[in-house]
């Protein structure tokens, strides 16, 4: 494989996961896998939530993927990239919108100012339904998700 071909593979990757990623939240985690998830939308004290399995069962599918890409190259690629979307979500999630592990990083302008209130924006719903801002790092104009919500608690 020529470089040009690994690197569209892991951004490609990257790009398709933040999709999966909206899919999956919006429409596993918030439904019938809301059993695992709902530890994330409500206040605990243990360092880790029931959520994080859902980080345990992506990271064993992508060791998985690594170990079958020895054979096939592609693939090992696309693990790559899968995992570098894993590391960004990490990062900007869970260390920086929820400030686990202690970190105080919060930014004041720019797009990930703009990231961080729409995720708080999914956080504002508590339940499993009627939840704004399922992506990620696509991140919807905060004040087109506040008055999607006005709109919601109206109804
Ligand atoms: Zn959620
Ligand atoms: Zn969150």
């Amino acid at each position: 494989m020529q470089w040009s071909e690994k690197l569209a593979l892991v951004v490609g990757m990257v790009v398709f996961m933040e999709c999966f990623a909206w899919a999956t939240h919006k429409y596993v985690m918030h439904g019938w896998g809301w059993g695992w998830h709902r530890s994330h939308h409500e206040p605990h004290s243990g360092a880790f939530e029931k959520n994080d399995l859902y980080a345990v069962t992506f990271a064993v599918i992508v060791i998985g993927l690594f170990v079958a890409g020895v054979r096939w190259e592609p693939l090992w690629w696309a693990a790559l990239g899968i995992t570098v979307y894993g590391g960004i979500y990490a990062l900007v999630h869970d260390i920086m919108v929820h400030q686990r592990f202690g970190t105080r990083w919060v930014p004041r302008r720019g797009y990930t100012k703009r990231l961080l209130q729409a995720h708080r924006l999914h956080h504002a719903v508590k339940g499993k339904e009627d939840g704004v801002s399922f992506g990620f790092l696509i991140a919807p104009d905060p004040v087109k998700l506040k008055r999607k919500l006005a709109e919601r608690v109206r109804k």
